[in-house]
């Protein structure tokens, strides 16, 4: 099936078909703000949101889960949540940060919960249409998805208020069953989606970068010793906000937890963040990263240096998250790379 042509009746009365007959999660009002939930009705659909309050990636790494439950005779048995989902609306740099999850997660020790969540969705990514006010996606070239691959079906409103949905897996052509009816985009249609796409390369720079995101690796190698480390750490309060809201962040903590029968118990696993005091305490209670401006300069170079160096891609998708998230007003990677280029 190729690119339709759909009116904003249309899509409602599609995703309302949608709804009724699978699990649907998608951008919802939250007070002022916005934040991914199960959708009951077409008319809850906040395609208009500018960012949501925690990232899409909490569909396929929970804040918390059950890995597995165990017994005292020693028997387990993982668990594994495999129930099929279409993840609605996640905008382009929120793809972005979750395709790295992809690469991450089945690197090494491929990770069996979040493979076959990731399996079990059909993602559907809708082109932002309002900045979100600390965006900066454009400048770290997230801002559209055109030429990458993983996702299933691509929304963009073009300015007379029609939506181009087109496929990009046989997932999303599955999903566009609904839509068969609708006008094939013509030449017409895929230039306005262009001109979307250029808008949203400059419009979604609140924050400018002075260089080339490929240069950040080698420029934060070349500043480990910066006063901005100190500088700025001083005033961090070490609360993680800028961990637990970032689309790129995966770490985690593993606890054991018996139940009050003593008998049997299960494995969870919980996020966690390298900006919190105890992330790095091990066995013996030794703190390896004890220091707030060491634990302020890892998070930076985790983003611009350690996973560029794994995936060859910057870890900030420039969703600006962590610029909003900071009540100390000093989390803005934008800011920071900058200023280590101006006074290297
Ligand atoms: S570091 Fe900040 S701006 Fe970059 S992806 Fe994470 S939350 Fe978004
Ligand atoms: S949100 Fe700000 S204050 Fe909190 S840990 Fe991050 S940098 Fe520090």
């Amino acid at each position: 099936m190729i690119a339709k042509l759909v009116s904003q009746t249309d899509l409602d009365a599609w995703v309302d078909a949608l709804i009724g007959e699978q699990t649907v999660y998608g951008p919802k009002a939250k007070g002022d703000r916005f934040s991914f939930d199960r959708l009951n009705a077409s008319k809850d659909l906040r395609l208009d949101y500018d960012v949501s309050i925690l990232p899409p990636k909490k569909y396929f790494h929970p804040q918390q889960e059950t890995l597995m439950t165990f017994n005292k005779k020693g028997e387990f048995e993982s668990v594994i949540e495999r129930d099929p989902f279409v993840l609605f609306g996640v905008h382009p740099y929120d793809f972005v940060a979750i395709a790295q999850l992809d690469k991450l997660f089945e690197m090494d020790y491929p990770d069996a919960h979040y493979l076959a969540r990731r399996e079990a969705a059909t993602v559907v990514v809708s082109d932002v249409q309002k900045a979100s006010a600390e965006v900066f996606a454009g400048a770290a070239g997230f801002a559209t998805v055109e030429h990458r691959k993983g996702y299933d079906l691509l929304i963009t409103r073009l300015d007379d208020g029609s939506y181009v949905v087109d496929p990009r897996s046989p997932k999303g052509e599955k999903l566009m069953t609904g839509l068969k009816k609708a006008p094939d985009v013509d030449a017409d249609g895929f230039r306005a989606r262009e001109a979307v796409w250029a808008r949203n390369r400059e419009q979604l720079q609140k924050h400018k970068l002075k260089m080339k995101p490929d240069e950040i690796p080698g420029l934060l190698a070349a500043n480990r010793d910066h006063p901005v480390w100190e500088e700025k750490a001083a005033l961090c309060y070490s609360c993680g906000s800028c961990n637990l809201v970032c689309p790129t962040c995966y770490c985690f903590n593993v606890e054991d937890e018996l139940n009050w029968d003593m008998e049997t118990g299960r494995r969870t696993r919980t996020w966690d963040g390298c900006m919190l005091t105890h992330f790095a305490t091990v066995a013996g209670d030794h703190n390896f990263r004890p220091k707030r401006a060491a634990r302020y300069r890892h998070r930076y170079f985790r983003k611009g240096q350690y996973v560029h160096d794994m995936i060859g891609e910057l870890s900030c998708v420039g969703c600006g998250r962590c610029i909003t998230a900071c009540t100390a007003n000093i989390a803005n990677p934008a800011e920071i790379f900058n200023r280590l280029l101006e006074e290297k």
